[in-house]
This record gives C-alpha cells, sequence and structure tokens, in this order.
C-alpha cells in the first residue's frame, strides 16, 4: 500500500501532482510520502501490539534527516552502522539511548562516540572486535551493553549480494564460537553481555529462514540466561522483503508471529531492524525523457535519472517498477529505460512495456525509498537529486539539490 495514485490521469503524491513538483524543484528528485511513510510504522507496530519489543528503523536503507525524523517522533528506535549514521540520528533529535549499532568494522573512534552518547547496545560481530570494544570502554570508564550478532547459517534464499547468513559470509559469528565469546567476556570488565542478535539477509520473501534463525537465537537466549547471563535484548534484525514486481513476502502480521513465537516465555524484550519494508514504497525516483533512440536491436529511453541516483539495478539486477506520470493515447512499446552514464549497466528498466513517450515527458520509478539516495554516488560528477516530502497537499525540499561545487568542496589543483 502507498500513496502514489493516479487520479485524472496523471500520477499523484498523496495531494500533489508529480508534475507540480517537477516543476518546482527540477528532475530527477525523489518524492516521499508521509502519509506511507506512517502507516507503514503504524501497520509494523500494531502487528507487534502485546509484545515486549522496539521497532528499530535501519538508518541506511534511507537515511535522510526529515525520514529519521519522521520515524523519531513515530517512537522508533535506529539501527546504525557507522558514526556517521549515529551523528545523523543524533542531529534529526533521536534519543542515542534508542540506538543499537552493527557492522563487522565498527573503528574505535566509532565506539567511543557511541559510548559517550550512551547508545543501547552494540551488536559486536567477531572476537576482536570484542575485544577492541572492551579496550575502548575501559579506556572511558565505561561499561559497554554488547550482543553477539550470531550467524545462524541459514540461506536467507534472497539475493547472494544481501544474503547475509549464509556460513561463507563475512558477518556476524557462528553460533559454537559464540557460546565461547560470551563466556570469555565475563573476563572482560568493560563489558556486559546484553543480548543476542542475529540479521540474516535483506528483502527475504521466505518465511522459513526466518523462522530457523529466530528458533537458533532464541535456544542460545535461553541457555545463556540459565547460565547467569543477564541478557535481556534479543534482536532479530530487520529483512522483511516488498513487491518490487510480483514477489509475495508474509504479511506484517504473519512476520511478526514467526519472529515472535520463539520468544515466548523468555521475557525478552524483542529488537527488530526493518528498513526496507518501512521506506521501499514511500519514494519514487522522478526524472524526464531526454531523447529517445533507436538501434538496430532496440529502443532506448534515455532519462535524466541514472544508476548513480539509483544503484540497484545495476548492483542487484534489481527491477524497479517504470510508469509515464501521464500517459499519452497510443500503443505501447518496449524499450529500455537508460541513464546518461557512461556504463552499459545505467539501464534502470530493461524491455519495459511502456505508453509512448517524448523528450520532457515525465517518468517515474518506482519503490525508490530504501537504498536508493542513501546509496547515490556522485559517479560521472553528477550532483545527487533532491529529496522533497509530501504530506497532503504541501510538500517541502528536506535536501537541496547538490551544485558542481558541492561536488569539488574540499579539492585543490
Ligand atoms: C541492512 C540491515 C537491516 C535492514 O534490512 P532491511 O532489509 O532493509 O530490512 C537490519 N539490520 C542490519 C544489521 C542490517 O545490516
Amino acid at each position: 500500500m502507498n500513496h502514489f495514485e493516479s487520479r485524472r490521469g496523471a500520477l499523484w503524491c498523496e495531494g500533489v501532482p508529480l508534475s507540480r513538483i517537477a516543476q518546482a524543484v527540477g528532475t530527477p528528485a525523489y518524492v516521499y510520502s508521509s502519509a506511507t511513510l506512517e502507516r507503514h510504522y503504524a501497520v509494523l507496530s500494531q502487528a507487534f501490539h502485546g509484545i515486549d519489543h522496539h521497532l528499530c528503523y535501519s538508518v541506511k536503507a534511507c537515511s535522510t534527516l526529515a525520514v529519521l525524523k519522521l520515524f523519531a517522533r513515530q517512537g522508533a528506535w535506529f539501527d546504525i552502522v557507522s558514526g556517521g549514521e549515529l551523528e545523523r540520528v543524533s542531529r534529526a533529535g533521536a534519543d542515542p539511548a534508542r540506538v543499537v549499532f552493527a557492522g563487522v568494522g565498527k573503528t574505535r573512534d566509532e565506539m567511543a562516540l557511541a559510548l559517550r552518547r550512551g547508545i543501547a547496545l552494540f551488536n559486536v560481530e567477531s572476537a576482536e572486535e570484542l575485544q577492541a570494544l572492551d579496550e575502548v570502554a575501559r579506556r572511558l570508564k565505561r561499561k559497554a551493553p554488547f550482543a553477539l550478532r550470531v550467524n545462524p547459517e541459514v540461506d536467507a534464499r534472497t539475493h547472494r549480494y544481501i544474503a547475509t547468513g549464509l556460513k561463507t559470509s563475512k558477518f556476524g559469528v557462528p553460533l559454537k564460537e559464540a557460546r565461547s565469546l560470551y563466556a570469555h567476556s565475563r573476563t572482560l570488565r568493560g563489558l556486559t553481555a546484553v543480548g543476542i542478535d542475529s540479521h540474516i539477509g535483506s528483502q527475504l520473501t521466505d518465511e522459513r529462514p526466518m523462522r530457523e534463525a529466530v528458533t537458533a537465537v532464541a535456544a542460545m537466549y535461553r541457555d545463556l540466561r540459565a547460565a547467569g547471563f543477564p541478557l535481556r535484548y534479543l534482536d532479530v534484525g530487520g529483512g522483511l522483503g516488498i513487491t518490487y514486481r510480483a514477489e509475495r513476502p508474509p504479511s506484517v502480521e504473519r512476520y511478526a508471529q514467526v519472529v515472535s513465537a520463539p520468544l515466548r516465555g523468555l521475557g525478552a524484550t524483542l529488537l527488530v531492524e526493518p528498513g526496507r519494508m518501512l521506506v521501499g514504497n514511500a519514494a519514487v525516483l522522478l526524472t524526464r525523457v531526454l531523447y529517445r533512440k533507436r538501434t538496430p536491436a532496440k529502443r532506448f529511453v534515455v532519462v535524466d535519472a541514472a544508476m548513480n541516483d539509483l544503484m540497484r539495478p545495476a548492483l542487484y539486477e534489481a527491477y524497479h517498477g517504470i510508469e509515464a506520470v501521464a500517459p499519452r493515447a497510443g500503443a505501447r512499446q518496449k524499450v529500455d529505460v537508460a541513464g546518461p552514464v557512461c556504463e552499459s549497466a545505467d539501464v534502470l528498466g530493461k524491455d519495459r512495456l511502456l505508453p509512448p513517450l517524448e523528450q520532457g515527458d515525465l517518468v517515474v520509478v518506482r519503490t525508490a525509498g530504501a537504498y536508493a539516495m542513501s546509496m547515490a554516488s556522485n559517479y560521472n560528477s553528477r550532483p545527487r537529486a533532491p529529496e522533497v516530502l509530501v504530506r497532503g497537499s504541501k510538500f517541502r525540499v528536506v535536501r537541496q539539490r547538490e551544485t558542481v561545487n558541492d561536488l569539488m568542496r574540499g579539492e585543490t589543483t
């Protein structure tokens, strides 16, 4: 469900025609629907009603301040993977006590920053990282609350680049090693074990690996509690898939059942780290047709958005729906929608049946809220696109379009 709908032959976001936004801010631009963001949060929160839990929005999916602030107002916790994300969350007005910090390569500076700010817990991913966290905490005369991210070694059956729970993955600690690390942590005075964590991948559409992972982690939680560890949090990560094309992920209600059932009777506070599910279909990438061209093999529509604005098609061969904002009458044609970047991978959509398009026509790339702007780059010296947040019949620019001067800041000749 989202709030981008066709009205009188043109696409709107809530109460605003997309053509009006393009006129005001130019293209390309990301357009977010606050009603969609808030609805997703409310529906997920409702699905976990009655279960002691916190929703920790996964900042890397979309780290825009206005989006973080919107979720902070809904009562969200936050899942971060860098010191930069911690600064963003703080700047958005969120309480650092509601932050969990994951990632395989936290630096000592990032650990110190997070400790001083008083985050809820570190999700630690290796023995050496655990050692480093202990040293940093003792130097600051603090105790670092931590969970180990365990790797339950289940196949999440998602794209290999976004599976994180395979035996060969760089993420987490194997279950067996985790047991000995928890035991070892008792000798480290800078640390307090407060939980256990796992995250097996992203864009998960199959509930079985979710259930297997949570069941394994819940069993370990029980054992550790029995062994006297004062654990409180059971973090099941994020990863619930969304529909880009025809995927059929479990419903939010079903997902909540699957991940909370193994926790029954544990007395744990459940942490859930949704990213894509909250923001994915809450935005579109609004772009304009620059040129059409025809080769002996194909028809192309060249638009002003590119792989630097939306990397997912090039990186994961991901599918994003593409639509004309105001479809013209006439027979649909099969086209490749390509960007201006000098890479053959810079195709946003292949073999799409689209209504006739002409120079200057507006087109949207759907489901551009997650891993879109947050992965955007300046490749080909392209300034990053602005972000617009719609609320009802109003909209505002929440991040301005970068300028060419922004691109060269800090450079010398
Ligand atoms: C990326 C990530 C998430 C969010 O994943 P989604 O698929 O966007 O829900 C949650 N937790 C961790 C540790 C992550 O790295």
